[in-house]
């Protein structure tokens, strides 16, 4: 596709021979999984990892296995392989590799996989990602056949069923709300721009952040979604596909920012990636019609939507997106789980580095509703949830 000796002699003085072999292999497996795709006849994007011209380039790289050592304990340290002219730099002779403070307690112990480096423009800190293979006999679990499903939305960005009885809700609405105003500002800034130009180092600025920040909140949600899952005995996920989850949840005219936001195939990506390290499996399946079933009588047409509430006219009332995942799971596992077995859901908010569980308030949903009330200030954000 192109000469790889230019990139190579370009950069092999900071990265050293191996890690630019790497990131050219990086490029190239991202581009022929991008074409494998078109020629599948899929609608994907083409690869942009790295960012683009709108949102900016990222400072990232990719390690071998075989190149890197990573020790955690009383000295965490990392060290890698750097060119000749970093050598130079840092003083470091010719078989030196550089070493560098580590922070954090992998979870997970076992054989080292491509390690990627990355700099994170919202914590201003380089992170490390490194996937291990665990040994099967460490995921085995005891409950290992069971099964749970998602239903992505905006407002709740996850709402999760599984057939042990347990639910989770991710709230989006301050995230969403704050995606929001970043793109509003963006586009303020875009009209003011003097004709014939298009972008600005300020504008490039704030769609890498809102990228940043969105990436964030989503890795982090999947990683503790995955792991709660692992910890109730789930072998497969099932999530809707991206048309479904767009006509179930998004009305017209916040579709095309909803959309933005969620980066839906990228979402799936993650989930999959993150699932496969523990052995999870991720279904793609029709969630059609889930949001407007009614879980106990199975009723479609006679229900109503408002909000978060989810009512029936055989009586029931429950919580909207939860409910979905729910009429999800069932038809996907072909179960009925009897709502007494049904644990209370745990409700989990963004504090823009962790998820953490909301304690339970006394009354159903009343924190949530002082949520809707303010959001439903501002008109668009209330119809979000509401299609
Ligand atoms: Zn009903």
């Amino acid at each position: 596709m192109w000469d790889t000796a230019d990139y190579r002699k370009q950069y092999v003085g900071v990265l050293g021979s191996a890690t630019a072999q790497q990131v050219i292999r990086k490029n190239s497996e991202a581009w022929r999984s991008f074409f494998a795709a078109r020629e599948d006849g899929e609608d994907t994007a083409p690869p942009d990892y790295w960012g683009n011209e709108d949102e900016g380039r990222e400072l990232r790289t990719y390690i071998r296995n075989d190149q890197y050592t990573l020790e955690t304990g009383e000295r965490s340290r990392l060290e890698i392989p750097v060119g000749q002219d970093l050598k130079d730099e840092y003083g470091l002779g010719y078989h030196d590799r550089l070493r560098l403070e580590v922070a954090g307690d992998p979870k997970w112990k076992g054989e080292q996989g491509r390690l990627e480096l990355y700099y994170d423009e919202v914590s201003d800190t380089f992170r490390a990602i490194q996937p291990v293979t665990v040994l099967d006999s460490r995921r085995d679990s005891p409950l290992a056949e069971e099964s749970a499903a998602l239903d992505v939305g905006a407002n709740n960005l996850v709402a999760c069923t599984t057939t042990t009885g347990q639910q989770y809700l991710y709230e989006g609405r301050d995230l969403f709300a704050r995606f929001r105003e970043t793109t509003e500002e963006i586009s303020r800034l875009q009209s003011k721009l003097r004709e014939g130009r298009y972008s600005s180092r300020r504008i490039r600025r704030l769609y890498r952040k809102r990228t940043r920040r969105r990436d964030h909140a989503q890795d982090a949600l999947v990683r503790d979604l995955i792991e709660r899952l692992y910890d109730e005995g789930v072998s497969t996920v099932y999530v809707g596909n991206l048309t479904d989850v767009l006509s179930a949840h998004w009305s017209a005219e916040v579709n095309e920012k909803t959309h933005q936001f969620w980066a839906y195939r990228s979402f799936i990506d993650r989930l999959a990636t993150t699932a496969e390290e523990y052995g999870i499996a991720v279904e793609v399946e029709s969630e059609a019609y889930t949001t407007a079933e009614c879980p106990v009588c199975g009723e479609r047409d006679e229900t109503d939507r408002d909000g978060d509430v989810f009512r029936c006219s055989c009586g029931y009332e429950g919580h909207a997106d939860l409910d979905a995942s729910r009429v999800f799971l069932e038809r996907q596992a072909g179960t009925n789980l009897e709502a007494g077995s049904m644990a209370r859901p745990v409700r989990l908010t963004w504090d823009n580095h962790n998820w953490s569980e909301i304690p339970h308030s006394p009354e159903r949903a009343s924190p949530n509703e002082e949520r809707t009330n303010q959001s439903t200030g501002d008109g668009k954000l209330a119809s979000v949830g509401t299609a």
